[in-house]
């Protein structure tokens, strides 16, 4: 539609422009280079031009991101993989205490009142068996990984506090996981409280249709306290059983593609992102693109802050040697050269480009149409 600029036109048609406004003009179109082509307009100018026009979605100018899902499960080589977990629910019912728990660390205590401020993202180990988790603060790089289509989650683990039972976040949680198809395994958790009240959470979670298995219905519910330790194990065991049916695979001799979780500039070391790798096996000096940004790793650190060589799938570490900071939920790919990483690169910066310059036309529109 109004993506195509009458310039762009011209130079794609290889003709000078004076040419195709001069065509434009004789069909009573006063129209300049930067205008926007509409389809008709396109159609008749390849037709007295005579060239053959093929509209491309600006998408597939970059897609360096192939559909990873099919390839995978048509991939003979592909092997098991860590679930990755994402851990959601209504603020203060212990999502950090919970993730603490589990790592038996203590991260919510050095948090600037208890909020969680970023995501961390670590995998820990269960009977020789690793799963990796997610933290998601308030959702937000979660929304946008999955309005990116590039959703990381296995498995939702959806916390609810035992003692306050179900709240406006955990219904909105509870619609995320419904929306993205993941199996979804509930943590009653603050069970080590006398006024948790498990039955009246299970009630209240089958009304919005989460039924505990132990009623009839398909969802796990695992009591659980992250302050004393009770149920983590069972916890743990219940996502791998999960994961087992899921049959998660992926193939570490493969080209690396990765998902950033988190990103930020740090002083001395620049841009970094903490990624999750879907598949193949991303490795230090590994030339890579990220949307518009590029580089060669230089360094992959792990959670607990170790320089480690390579990263296999589903497990997760802050990469750096990106010449700009990436956005959350954008997918790197390791690339042949840096030749071609930055191809990429320019690529997608033009693309970004054309995206806001297609945005600010519209608005311009409207705004012409609201004044009227
Ligand atoms: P988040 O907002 O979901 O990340 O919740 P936090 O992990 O920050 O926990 C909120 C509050 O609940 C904190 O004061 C925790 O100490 C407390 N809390 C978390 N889990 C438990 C639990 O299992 N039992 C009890 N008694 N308190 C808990
Ligand atoms: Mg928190």
């Amino acid at each position: 539609p109004e993506d195509i600029r009458v310039y762009e036109f011209a130079e794609a048609i290889k003709r000078p422009m004076s040419e195709v406004i001069k065509v434009l003009f004789d069909l009573g179109l006063m129209m300049t280079k930067n205008d926007f082509l509409g389809n008709d307009e396109i159609e008749i100018l390849s037709e007295e031009f005579d060239v053959e026009v093929t509209i491309v979605d600006p998408k597939d100018a970059f897609n360096y991101e192939e559909d990873l899902a099919q390839d995978i499960e048509k991939d003979p080589d592909a092997t098991k993989r860590p679930p990755v977990i994402t851990i959601m629910g209504h603020v203060d019912h212990g999502k950090t205490s919970l993730l603490d728990a589990i790592r038996k660390a203590k991260v919510s205590e050095g948090e600037a009142g208890g909020i969680t401020q970023h995501i961390g993202a670590y995998t820990v180990q269960q009977n020789g068996e690793a799963i990796t988790f997610l933290d998601t603060p308030g959702h937000a790089a979660f929304s946008h990984m999955r309005q990116r289509g590039t959703d990381v989650t296995d498995i939702i683990v959806i916390v609810v506090a035992a003692d306050d039972g179900v709240k406006p976040q955990t219904l909105e949680v509870i619609k995320i996981a419904k929306e993205s198809g993941a199996p979804v395994i509930v943590a009653l958790n603050k069970m080590d409280k006398e006024t948790a009240q498990p039955d009246m959470v299970k009630g209240q979670m089958a009304e919005h249709g989460i039924s505990p298995v132990d009623w009839g219905g398909d969802v796990e519910f695992i009591p659980v306290s992250a302050k004393s330790g009770m149920g983590i194990d069972d916890l743990l065991e219940n996502i791998l059983i999960t994961a087992e049916v899921l049959e998660l695979r992926a193939n570490e001799n493969a080209m690396a593609k990765a998902t950033v979780v988190e990103s930020s500039l740090e002083k001395g070391r620049g841009p970094v992102a903490t990624v999750i790798v879907q598949n193949g096996t991303l490795k230090v000096g590994d030339y890579v693109v990220c949307g518009s940004s590029y580089g060669r790793i230089k360094a992959l650190i792990d959670e607990n802050n170790k320089q480690i060589k390579s990263l296999l799938p589903s497990y997760t570490a802050v990469v750096v040697g990106l010449n700009e900071v990436p956005a959350s939920g954008e997918v790197m790919m390791a690339m042949e050269s840096d030749k071609e990483a930055k191809e990429y690169a320019q690529k997608r910066h033009e693309y970004d480009r054309h995206i806001e310059l297609s945005h600010s036309t519209k608005s311009t529109l409207e705004d012409m149409t609201s004044m009227i």
